[in-house]
């Protein structure tokens, strides 16, 4: 077996949101980081995301850790994307800052969005009630036909097809390297510590520490003690990208009905999202998916119809079985976990960069993480694996 001579102190498997995100942020803490990409970087699950940093407008009963580590990502966002583009040189990352409305067609959306309101309001969380007339006012492309809408002055966007190759070049301006076209087969274990990791072409390459952040596919590297055995699974979503020939100006905010979302990137570019089917690896696209989204839109902003289409396609969401990102140590030493973000990738990504490179420079991961600690599955795992 033949060693690759790469000095790394991490390295980082896959080079999309999150493992480029973590490989930039352990560079600024004086970490040599270098990211193994099986392709090229960002076109995993991180090219289909709308970009959407939502996580007032997806709070879900339930699910209050995630409610907080996505407000505090929200938070992080401004300085992420504004250290970003000066790591990167660049004007922009597509960051816009907008807000978010919740709208309602009919009376039975209505009565769902009030429930919506109260359990904002429960918790704190900055939200306005809107009648149909005043979302106009805010949003003229709406229909007229609305009942209500809920303005989320804070849930923001970002555009993911910016936002991953400025983190490429930010990792290599903070001494790292992003390896494309390397696939990884497996982590390498010796006597319960991390020594690197072997290559689909049998090599190895050593590291002091490893991160997975292999997004859905992370359950497919071999080596991995029982106890990292993590159930991380796809999620599709069925998203498509329009522009309008005519400019920007259709929408500001982001708009949202249910599982539905018009996703505006300011500049004309409209991202329609988004279906979410458990099928496995299945990425293909359906017209009867097509014919849903494009109804609910055009319901909602009559003005969609004159978009051109530009791409249908279909990503995995890295899910996991109590829908809560793995963030942190694994099993044994030197091996970290960064996956399973599911729908919030794009929005978690500061975060779980900031409570990853922490810990590879051997800070104890804050209380509130504990709900992402890997070691959540490990009776899963010893117990014969879950669903
Ligand atoms: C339709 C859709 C809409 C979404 N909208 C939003 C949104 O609005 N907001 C939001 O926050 N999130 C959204 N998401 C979720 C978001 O896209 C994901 O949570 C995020 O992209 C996960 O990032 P990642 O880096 O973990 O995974 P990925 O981007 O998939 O990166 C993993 C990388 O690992 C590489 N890899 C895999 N195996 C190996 C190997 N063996 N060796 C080397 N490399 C390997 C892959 O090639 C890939 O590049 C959406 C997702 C979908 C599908």
């Amino acid at each position: 077996m033949t060693e690759q001579s790469v000095t790394a102190d991490v390295l980082v498997i896959g080079g999309g949101a999150i493992g480029l995100s973590v490989a930039w942020r352990a560079g600024e803490r004086g970490l040599r980081a270098v990211v193994l990409e099986r392709g090229a970087v960002g076109r995993g699950t991180s090219h289909y995301a709308a970009g959407m940093l939502a996580p007032v407008a997806e709070v879900t009963p339930g699910e209050e850790p995630l409610l907080e580590l996505g407000l505090r990502s929200a938070r992080l966002y401004p300085r992420f994307v504004a250290e970003l583009a000066q790591a990167a040189s660049v004007d922009s990352v597509g960051y816009t800052t907008s807000g978010t409305l919740l709208v309602a067609r009919d009376a039975d959306e209505a009565e769902a969005l009030e429930r919506e309101l109260a359990l904002r309001q429960r918790f704190g969380l900055p939200v306005e009630r809107l009648r149909a007339s005043e979302a106009r006012q805010r949003e003229p492309g709406l229909a007229p036909a609305l009942r209500l809408a809920l303005d989320v002055p804070g849930d923001h966007a970002v555009d993911p097809r910016m936002l991953v190759p400025a983190l490429a070049v930010a990792v290599a301006a903070a001494g790292g390297e992003v390896r494309e076209h390397t696939p990884v087969a497996g982590v390498a274990l010796t006597g319960g510590r991390i020594q690197g990791v072997v290559l689909q072409d049998g090599s190895t390459v050593r590291g002091e520490q490893v991160v997975i952040a292999a997004g859905v596919w992370s359950p497919q590297l071999s080596g991995l003690p029982e106890a990292d055995r993590i159930p991380v699974r796809p999620i599709k979503g069925q998203i498509m990208r329009l522009h309008d020939p005519a400019g920007p100006g259709l929408l500001q905010r982001v708009i949202r009905m249910g599982p539905t979302y018009i996703t505006p990137r300011g500049d004309g570019r409209y991202v329609l999202g988004a279906t979410s089917e458990e099928r496995g690896f299945d990425t293909t696209v359906t017209a009867g998916a097509a014919f849903e989204l494009l109804r609910d839109a055009t319901e909602l902003v009559p003005g969609v119809s004159e978009l051109v289409v530009d791409e249908f396609a279909a990503g995995l969401r890295p899910g996991t079985p109590d829908n809560l990102p793995v963030i942190g140590p694994g099993s044994v030493e030197g091996l970290h976990w960064a996956t399973g973000h599911r729908r919030g990738g794009i929005l978690l990504a500061p975060v779980t960069a900031d409570l990853v490179a922490g810990a590879l420079v051997g800070e104890a991961l804050p209380e509130e993480a504990v709900a992402f600690a890997p070691s959540r599955f490990a009776a899963l795992a010893v117990g014969g694996g879950a669903s």
